[in-house]
């Protein structure tokens, strides 16, 4: 690693926290009411993603502001601060560096390069990224009855897609150790320009763009008081499921 590289990745700071307000795997395991407050996402963070209670639609938050992406791809911003979510992530977005990308590249070509971003596959990461894209495919989840795994939801999700789109994406990258607490690798929520479309990224293909990344040291994560979660047995790897679920 570059001396530069290592100073900055070194300038550890109380506020580059990333904040999870239940771990992943109760989503995966079909626990979709938490009925945690959208205020208390907000208390953590600018910046986020995450879903709302019956996995009604896909959930990102930018510059503080929350949209909810339903599952035919419109979206709407949420003002009500009671609306309940069972997994959500946040953080108070200060990026560290950006980056600016010039040319088209392929998702695969995409990953590679935000991956050689990255310093250490070991810490967090959050992620803005603003700019034009020739290609973007994503999904939104259909409400669903608790205890439906989440990978059999998934075999049913709604996808989008948009050809030459103005817009941003905001996620995260989770270090594999802790894939049972968030989505491991890049995880990133799209959103239109005019705020009328997005959804979770499956493919992109962006042509002009800007990243700004924030690293992330410290994990706060918030353990719910369900009783679903309280008496739950969380023996089965659910790494597969995952993988399936959000990719
Ligand atoms: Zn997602």
């Amino acid at each position: 690693m570059e001396r530069t590289t290592l100073r900055r990745i070194r300038q550890r700071k109380a506020e580059n926290k990333i904040y999870l307000c239940a771990p992943v795997n109760a989503l995966v395991e079909g626990i979709y009411e938490q009925n945690i407050p959208l205020a208390e996402i907000k208390k953590h963070g600018d910046l986020g993603l995450g879903t709302f209670n019956d996995l009604d639609g896909e959930m990102m938050m930018v510059d503080g502001e929350i949209f909810r992406v339903g599952s035919d791809g419109k979206v709407n911003q949420v003002t009500d601060e009671s609306i309940r979510t069972p997994f959500a992530c946040a953080v108070k977005f200060e990026p560290a560096t950006n980056e600016a990308l010039n040319e088209e590249l392929s998702y695969n070509e995409f990953l590679k390069w935000m991956i050689d971003l990255m310093p250490s596959p070991n810490i967090f990461y959050a992620f803005r990224i603003t700019g034009d894209f020739t290609y973007v495919k994503t999904r939104s989840v259909p409400k669903q009855e608790n205890y439906r795994p989440l990978v059999e939801v998934a075999k049913e999700q709604p996808t989008f897609e948009f050809n030459r789109v103005h817009g941003q994406m905001v996620g995260f990258y989770t270090p594999a150790f802790m894939a049972s607490l968030n989505v491991p690798g890049v995880h990133l929520h799209f959103l239109t320009d005019d705020k009328s479309s997005g959804g979770h990224l499956l493919e992109c293909r962006p042509r002009h763009i800007k990243l700004e990344l924030q690293y992330l040291y410290t994990l706060e994560l918030s353990l719910p008081s369900s009783l679903d979660f309280l008496t739950w047995d969380f023996q089965r790897d659910i790494g597969q499921d995952l993988d399936k679920a959000e990719k």
